[in-house]
């Protein structure tokens, strides 16, 4: 975990948010959160989904994702049937939400039978990587335009505490 990602996740937990004059503190944090996701929305609302994992959150981003795919599905001329596009969004919002292989849980090598732990033997399901496997290509387009999210948004954070001069 970076540090800005350490600063975010204990700030959104945060039960003190006092200001201090010269220390960065929680709510520095939040507030560099909040400019951050002003300029990228989709990024902000994606963000808050995965680090709340709340209902109302996926709720919120969903028509913006369905969004996204529209214009990805122009772009990249994606051969889509009437009313395919809100089914692909909601299959690529559903893997930022659960990105881990369901075979090996992110780990990516196969596990003992009934022990848990793992072999030296690579996952068979994700050929390693620890990421669900995605069959739809035109998924795989889409997330490839939204995944970045978590880096956008905190690099946008990091810039916003530590910029000097
Ligand atoms: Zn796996």
């Amino acid at each position: 975990m970076s540090l800005i990602e350490e600063g975010l996740t204990r700030s959104l937990h945060s039960s003190d948010l006092r200001w201090h004059a010269t220390r960065t503190r929680d709510v520095d944090y939040i507030t560099a959160l909040g400019m951050a996701g002003m300029h990228d929305k989709l990024a902000s609302k994606l963000y808050r989904l995965v680090t709340t994992m709340a209902r109302s959150a996926y709720f919120d981003v969903l028509p913006d994702v369905m969004h996204k795919a529209a214009g990805v599905a122009r772009r990249r001329g994606w051969k889509v049937a009437d009313g395919e596009v809100p089914g692909i969004a909601r299959q690529a919002l559903d893997h930022l939400v659960r990105p881990a292989c369901p075979s090996c849980h992110g780990r990516g090598f196969a596990e003992l039978a009934g022990t848990g732990r793992l072999s030296g033997v690579v996952c068979g399901c994700c050929r390693g990587t620890g990421k669900r496997p995605v069959k739809d290509g035109r998924v795989r387009d889409l997330l490839a335009e939204i995944e970045n999210f978590a880096s956008v948004i905190e690099a946008g954070v990091a810039r916003r505490l530590f910029a000097r001069g």
